[in-house]
């Protein structure tokens, strides 16, 4: 089984063209709602995966809250640990160009905010005997995820640390931290290393080893991925798909990639699963609209 402490939203997707300019009002093309957010994403992909999942987070008391929990508990995540707090559900405000695809997001946090340390803890103790993976993103509050790399390191739980999005973290929370998948982004605010090539991709996985974390996964998109590891280095090739919208690939990777290690899989063979699931999200459109099931995965694999 696996944890995911993290964000959960609802994402609120307009399509025009062009896109209003400040000031404008204008007629657009499509609307569309859906549950979204690192977090539960990710534990949407978790449970697509196969994994007994439960989800750590906050919602609002809101008909955004109802959406999102109901979503949750569609896919079969345990929504137990997700607290219901006073004001709103967090949002992401997308606004794409009808014609270009290209999109411009706000996203507002609200009740993700409200997430404790004192509450990630307890949930943590708890879960911890069922659970030996936990899955973390830097959409809740900093303390928050160094709380969880507390607890994961005191408990023994492999901790599998998305830095997204991007941000500057102190160096005492990669001591709890098993697997980091940064992309390249990530890689290389955290690092200083431009990630350009599989070189510079494996110099700055190596700064997190260096750390202490023991299998480090920088995601390149369509170009694969690096890792490195007690196994050694590799670079791994992305499967070939034609992308109609990234958005959730990375949160699908790691999701099924923590899926993957709690059932025990051999690493090559989760790292494989997990690749095949981030291509397949990127071939529908939407947050967990596009996660893919594990028999998907499976068809997919057989070619
Ligand atoms: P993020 O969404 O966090 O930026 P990436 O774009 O690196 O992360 O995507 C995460 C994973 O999803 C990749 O490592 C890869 O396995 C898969 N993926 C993403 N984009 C593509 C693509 N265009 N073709 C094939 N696989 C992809």
């Amino acid at each position: 089984a696996v944890v995911v402490v993290g964000s959960i939203n609802v994402d609120l997707t307009v399509a025009a063209s062009p896109l209003p300019r400040p000031g404008e009002t204008l007629t657009g093309s499509s609307f569309a709602s859906g549950l979204g957010g690192k977090g539960a994403n990710q534990a949407v992909a978790a449970a697509r995966a196969g994994a007994t999942t439960s989800m750590v987070g906050a919602v609002g008391r809101d008909t955004f809250g109802t959406l999102a929990l109901d979503a949750l508990r569609a896919d079969g995540v345990d929504v137990d640990w997700v607290e219901e707090v006073d004001g709103p559900t967090g949002v992401a405000h997308i606004r794409v160009d009808a014609r270009t695809g290209e999109n411009s997001i706000v996203i507002v946090p609200e009740a993700n905010g409200a997430l404790t340390p004192a509450r990630v803890e307890e949930s943590l103790r708890e879960l911890a005997p069922s659970s030996p993976v936990v899955l973390l993103q830097l959409e809740t509050p900093l303390e928050v995820a160094l709380a969880t790399a507390r607890a994961c390191s005191e408990l023994g739980l492999k901790l599998v640390l998305d830095p997204a999005p991007a941000a500057p973290l102190p160096d005492e929370i990669w001591e709890g931290v098993w697997l980091a998948c940064p992309n390249e982004t990530e890689a290389e605010l955290l690092t200083g290393t431009r990630v350009t090539d599989v070189r510079s991709a494996e110099r700055a996985a190596r700064w997190f080893s260096e750390r202490g974390v023991r299998q480090v996964v920088v995601t390149r998109g369509g170009r694969g991925t690096v890792v490195v590891g007690p196994g050694g280095t590799s670079d791994i090739p992305a499967f070939g798909v034609t992308p109609v919208d990234t958005t959730a690939a990375g949160d699908t990777f790691a999701g099924a990639l923590g899926a993957a290690v709690a059932a025990g899989l051999a690493w090559p063979v989760a790292l494989r699963r997990a690749a095949a699931a981030g291509a397949l999200a990127t071939t529908k459109p939407g947050a967990t609209s596009s996660i893919p099931t594990a028999a998907e995965v499976d068809a997919y694999l057989k070619g």
